[in-house]
């Protein structure tokens, strides 16, 4: 969390009063002359120069491997080149986030994640990734409803920053929390016939493209496993749920597409020599999640949240939530002031309602204000305990915890203990936590699912993990030679 203190709710509030392009244009990929934007390519291209640095902001671009950038430019470029929009500028950027997923925005902006990098097994499978991306420009399907709804789909990390009465419940009612779908589902089948063209003509295999959904189907099964056992992402914060389709139309279309391309390019070990190296989950920039603890090695410091909570990391707030419908939000507010946290949390925080049982509190040497409110929220009363601690001038940490109110007596020790959990790290502390990283290793005779799994630093689910990771079925599909991906440590 806390890559940058700046809220997205100026992203997600843009465009909302776009004026309306009337009449008809051709559109430039599928070649329709009924087609009416919402938006002329101009105001396309105004929104994305305007929103690209918030997307950059909010996620951050991974960049300590030159090469990899260098190579994911090649690649689009490539499939770029393949599509109708070949003399328009593009964007592809690497996100640095652990999240599944790739986006576009209008004005030929398009964003892969890292996370999404690890996941693919060829560059085949993350060339249909890029160019069914490039098909939802390119068939203007953004221009085509609010663009509104590009950024909901975004996830964990957008929910809003600042604490509004709305957004406690907001808050409070997350488990049930709806995720807004970018584009229709014919949308989505058109991108997929687009990406399969551009794959084609630029030579790729195109059943690739149906390979990497059966690779994401593995791990959204996989993620659902690990639900509530670990800090793992949420299962539908995938590229699936941002692009909903049907597996077997996909699989049909790039099968058909296949006779066309002679000796189509896959490139397996080339893509995993690039990431290899790579950060697997979350960078030092934003902190790790592992197990129960939460530990920021750039913003020193450490927390522990209640068993059965599971944690979402995002860049301006990290979120924990258990299966009962409890929340814990920690964020950073830079408004202390100087003022005692007690009138900090009234009247800066709360905006000057006041707070049952308000009291100043210690937490390892710092000071720091609690109180709580009890209010309606959509499906209930809940409860909400305010908790702000001075960590230096500027910086104030808050948790908020936030559950139905018949649960409060189980929590309120529970959460006093997270409360009181927070610490700083020390320098050596926080120069011992390193990252997981992916490392390619080739496969030696003998070897096993077991026994390359053995070698996962995770605590649990390690043959699942490693299995999902490199898409394998069994042992059989393990030839000596045979380049895999596993996650070490540092
Ligand atoms: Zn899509």
């Amino acid at each position: 969390m806390v890559r940058t203190l700046r809220s997205l709710a100026a992203a997600l509030t843009l465009a909302a009063a776009l004026p309306l392009a009337s009449g008809c244009t051709t559109n430039p990929a599928t070649g329709e002359s009924n087609f009416t934007p919402f938006m002329t390519p101009g105001q396309e291209a105004a929104i994305g120069r305007d929103e690209h640095p918030k997307v950059v902001a909010e996620f951050g671009v991974y960049q300590e491997m030159p090469a990899l950038n260098a190579y994911v430019a090649q690649i689009a470029l490539r499939l770029h080149s393949a599509s109708e929009m070949a003399n328009q500028p593009f964007t592809f950027t690497l996100l640095d986030s652990d999240m599944v997923n790739a986006f576009a925005i209008p004005g030929g902006y398009v964003y892969v994640t890292r996370g999404l990098m690890a996941l693919a097994n060829s560059e085949a499978e993350f060339a249909g990734v890029v160019g069914h991306e490039i098909g939802h420009v390119t068939a203007r399907h953004s221009a085509q409803r609010s663009t509104q709804q590009v950024f909901a789909g975004l996830g964990a990390a957008t929910i809003g920053v600042a604490l509004q009465d709305q957004e406690i419940a907001n808050l409070a009612n997350m488990g049930a929390m709806a995720w807004v779908q970018g584009y229709s589902r014919s949308q989505e089948l058109e991108s997929d016939q687009l990406g399969i063209r551009y794959l084609t003509r630029a030579g790729y295999d195109p059943l690739a493209m149906s390979s990497f959904l059966e690779q994401l189907g593995r791990e959204t099964a996989l993620a659902q496993q690990l639900m509530f056992q670990d800090g793992e992402a949420d299962p539908a914060d995938n590229w699936f749920s941002t692009h909903p389709r049907t597996q077997d139309r996909v699989a049909a279309a790039a099968q058909s597409a296949r006779a066309t391309v002679t000796n189509p390019r896959v490139a397996r070990d080339e893509y995993l020599r690039q990431i290899d190296g790579m950060i697997y989950g979350d960078s030092p920039s934003q902190g790790y999640v592992r197990g129960r603890t939460f530990s920021h090695p750039e913003l020193r410091l450490t927390f522990q949240v209640p068993e059965g909570f599971r944690m979402i990391n995002g860049s301006q707030q990290l979120v924990a939530i258990n299966e009962q419908g409890a929340a814990i939000r920690f964020d950073a507010d830079q408004a202390a002031q100087g003022q005692a946290m007690t009138n900090y949390l009234v009247n800066t925080w709360l905006q000057g309602r006041q707070p049952e049982g308000l009291e100043r509190i210690d937490v390892n040497g710092k000071e720091g204000a609690t109180g709580s409110i009890r209010q309606q929220g959509q499906n209930g009363v809940v409860d909400i305990r305010l908790v702000a601690v001075r960590w230096d001038a500027q910086t104030v940490y808050r948790f908020l915890f936030v559950n139905p109110a018949g649960q409060t007596a189980a929590l309120s020790e529970p959460f006093r203990r997270t409360t009181y959990s927070l610490r700083s790290l020390s320098a050596s502390e926080a120069a011992a936590l390193r990252p997981l990283r992916l490392r390619v290793v080739e496969v030696r005779s003998g070897d096993t699912i077991a026994s390359l799994a053995e070698r996962m630093a995770f605590d649990d689910f390690r043959r699942e993990r490693f299995m999902v990771l490199n898409g394998l079925d069994s042992d059989r599909d393990l030839q000596p030679g045979m380049l895999v991906k596993i996650v070490v440590e540092g």
